[in-house]
């Protein structure tokens, strides 16, 4: 079963201290993860009806298993031919696209094969041989090989070995789409939480922020190293202990080396992205931790984006933002 997986949950927190809000709180597991939206005024839960629901479509459109989702359908195709799609997904596949350029490909949604190999999310875990991996590897490096018809709303995989994989971003768009709802709604104040991936609806209060606790990699109990503050912002950490299997005393986490195929080798043992765009957030959490420390602080300070990078030493960078508030 895919939830049998060794997945410790990222405990976000939320540091409500020295103000006085009333928490209303609705969780469900879909997208492989516990989604969590906190309200906190009683008359704004019935407003998560909707919100959940357009979560589940969400879910239903970008899933790899589900037999009638876009994505499903586009790699059933993949070598063969084009798959019109939803105007949705084509959107977010080509944000995925053009997100994996800009990040020189440490972001790449080609690598649907790879992950299903390895098995991270299942039980019967398996090590690729570079024999396995070098057709996919090489074939998913050219994104010329997601071929988007704009006009069509179509997509087209030009090699049978790829198969897309949204894993790595749709958590992020999810999140934001469903703050936008909250906030056409007239919902002031909310959190959404996709299984790490935060959007911060409104401000705390009048004079701050919201203040979020990123978790400590060795805790799972909720325990936090540092504070960021959001308004109408996303908070999306990726980490190698968020997802991983234990072979031989090795361990191997979810987030790839779209040149390698392999777990990323990185100095980092977490990255938390801050943007007003979710997806963006979330696509570039996974890249940044691909990237490494350094690459990744010179990523951040030339787009301008804000993020919190922890390294295996323990040691923090902030970037594009104040140090630690908390
Ligand atoms: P999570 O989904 O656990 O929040 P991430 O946002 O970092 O974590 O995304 C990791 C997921 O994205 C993996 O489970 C896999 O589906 C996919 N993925 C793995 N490596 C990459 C990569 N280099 N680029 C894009 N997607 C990736
Ligand atoms: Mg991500």
């Amino acid at each position: 079963m895919k939830k049998n997986i060794l997945l410790m949950l990222l405990f976000i927190v939320i540091l409500l201290s020295s103000c006085s809000l009333t928490p209303y709180s609705r969780s469900e597991f879909m997208m492989d993860t516990q989604c969590v939206i906190t309200v906190y005024s009683r008359d704004d839960l019935d407003k998560l009806d909707d919100v959940f629901s357009s979560l589940r479509d969400i879910e239903r459109m970008v899933s790899r298993y589900d037999e009638g989702s876009d994505v499903f359908r586009i790699n059933e195709a993949a070598g063969v031919r084009a798959v019109r799609v939803s105007e949705e997904t084509f959107t977010l596949i080509a944000r995925a696209k053009e997100i994996s350029l800009i990040t020189g490909g440490a972001f790449n949604p080609l690598l649907g094969k790879i992950s299903d190999m390895w098995n991270f999310t299942g039980t019967e875990h398996h090590i690729p041989s570079q024999d396995e991996l070098e057709s996919i590897i090489a074939a998913a490096g050219d994104m010329d090989n997601l071929v988007l018809d704009e006009e069509e709303c179509s997509v087209y995989l030009a090699s049978a070995c790829l198969s897309l994989d949204l894993g790595g971003i749709a958590k992020g768009y999810a999140s934001e789409k469903a703050a936008a709802m909250l906030a056409g709604e007239g919902v002031e104040k909310a959190i959404i939480n996709l299984g790490g991936n935060i959007y911060a609806v409104g401000s705390r209060s009048s004079a701050e922020g919201w203040r979020i606790g990123l978790q400590n990699p060795d805790s799972s109990e909720g325990g936090y190293f540092t504070v960021v503050n959001a308004s109408d912002e996303a908070v999306v950490t990726s980490g190698s202990y968020q997802r991983y299997f234990m072979s031989d005393g090795v361990v191997y986490h979810h987030i790839l080396d779209p040149s390698t195929g392999y777990p990323a080798q990185t100095d980092l043992a977490s990255v938390s992205v801050i943007n007003s765009d979710g997806t963006l957030a979330d696509a570039l959490s996974t890249a940044l931790f691909v990237m490494g420390s350094a690459d990744a602080g010179a990523f951040c300070t030339e787009h301008g984006i804000k993020a919190v990078l922890l390294t295996v030493d323990g040691e923090i960078s902030y970037l594009g933002i104040d140090g630690a508030e908390g």
